[in-house]
């Protein structure tokens, strides 16, 4: 018997470790080399901001096949004084990834943690990180609650202690910032909540650094705007939907991310918080359509098309554009940032 989180952090652990994790799923900077660009640019306009401190630590959180990193920092030179004022730190516990970043970001300094990467000034960007990290799910029964864990495959719900029982008194802590004040007036029974308490954990520390060192970080992933109840833990193997239980370490494990907890982790620490906003819209503001039609007027016919299509690909509210989204969170003297306006 293993509580779910423990489950999920084993089971991806080994996924990542064993399997190339884009033959199951492809994401935004494997689509169009302009999604990394623009988040280059992102970050050199936001260095700018900050006063163009050097050296600037720029972290990459679960970079994958560093492809993102790559475009950012071929985009990054085109600003003077920044690609040299950047130290290049990738946050990653691959074994078999970070060799396959090395090549992509030669000069990088690897980290299995936040914790390591040196203090000072900071820019991150972070690509569907955080939502292969592990969650938790809390059921409610009445007036009390159970607890998800894995058990021989299969799901079994341990009621939580005395005492925690209660949602709005004496709940979980983590619980808490998950649930909205509808919610909590109008319990329903079966309902799952999750918490993603490693994500709150890693985007609370990436809030203090910036409170304390000056910086912004920028995190792209999918799931709603606003807290709300459900199981959407969800398994890819070999490409397809599978059973997130079955078979721990061969298959892709995720859950939807909870922008609206995060912000409110991140506002706790003192930074200023934007968005969630939707990718689309993001990154038509930081000139995707821009940026991606220069590209393809000096491209043959076949390959402009496909740049155009991938940029849809990521923009389109019915494809990538919606239900990905992106927040921003940032040292509070620094004005709105780039995708904002
Ligand atoms: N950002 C990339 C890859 C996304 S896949 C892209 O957009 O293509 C998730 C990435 O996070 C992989 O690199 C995976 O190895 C890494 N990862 C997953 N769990 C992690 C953890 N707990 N700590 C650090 N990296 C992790």
């Amino acid at each position: 018997m293993e509580r779910l989180d423990l489950f999920m952090a084993r089971a991806n652990a080994a996924y990542y470790a064993t399997h190339d994790p884009f033959a199951d799923f492809t994401t935004a900077p494997e689509i169009t080399q302009v999604f990394g660009e623009l988040l280059g640019a992102w970050a050199a306009v936001q260095w700018q901001a900050m006063g163009q401190p050097d050296p600037v630590v720029l972290v990459e959180a679960g970079p994958g096949r560093g492809t993102l990193m790559a475009d950012a920092l071929r985009a990054a030179a085109l600003m003077p004084g920044f690609r040299a004022a950047l130290q290049v730190h990738l946050i990653e516990t691959s074994p078999r990834l970070r060799i396959i970043q090395a090549a992509a970001v030669p000069g990088a300094v690897w980290h299995d943690t936040l914790d390591s990467v040196p203090a000072g000034p900071i820019l991150l960007l972070a690509n569907e990180f955080l939502d292969a990290l592990p969650i938790r799910q809390f059921v409610q029964r009445g007036d009390a609650w159970t607890e998800r864990h894995v058990q021989d495959g299969t799901l079994v719900e341990l009621p939580l202690g005395e005492g925690s029982s209660r949602v709005g008194t004496a709940g979980p802590e983590s619980l808490h910032l998950t649930l909205s004040h509808e919610q909590k007036k109008e319990p329903g029974d079966g309902l799952v909540f999750e918490v993603n308490e490693a994500a709150l954990a890693f985007v609370g520390a990436v809030a203090q650094r910036i409170c304390v060192h000056g910086g912004a970080a920028l995190f792209v992933d999918y799931g709603p705007a606003r807290s709300a109840p459900g199981d959407s833990l969800q398994a890819l193997r070999h490409g397809k939907p599978a059973s997130p239980l079955d078979a721990p370490g061969e298959a892709d494990l995720t859950a939807h991310v909870d922008f609206e907890a995060l912000a409110v982790t991140a506002r706790a620490a003192g930074a200023a918080v934007y968005g969630p906003r939707a990718q689309g819209l993001f990154l038509a503001g930081l000139g995707l359509f821009q940026r991606t039609g220069r590209l393809a007027e000096r491209q043959p016919a076949a390959k402009a098309a496909a740049l155009i299509q991938a940029a849809q690909r990521l923009a389109e509210p019915d494809r990538m554009g919606r239900l990905f989204q992106a927040l921003v969170i940032q040292h509070r003297s620094l004005p709105p940032p780039p995708g904002y306006a």
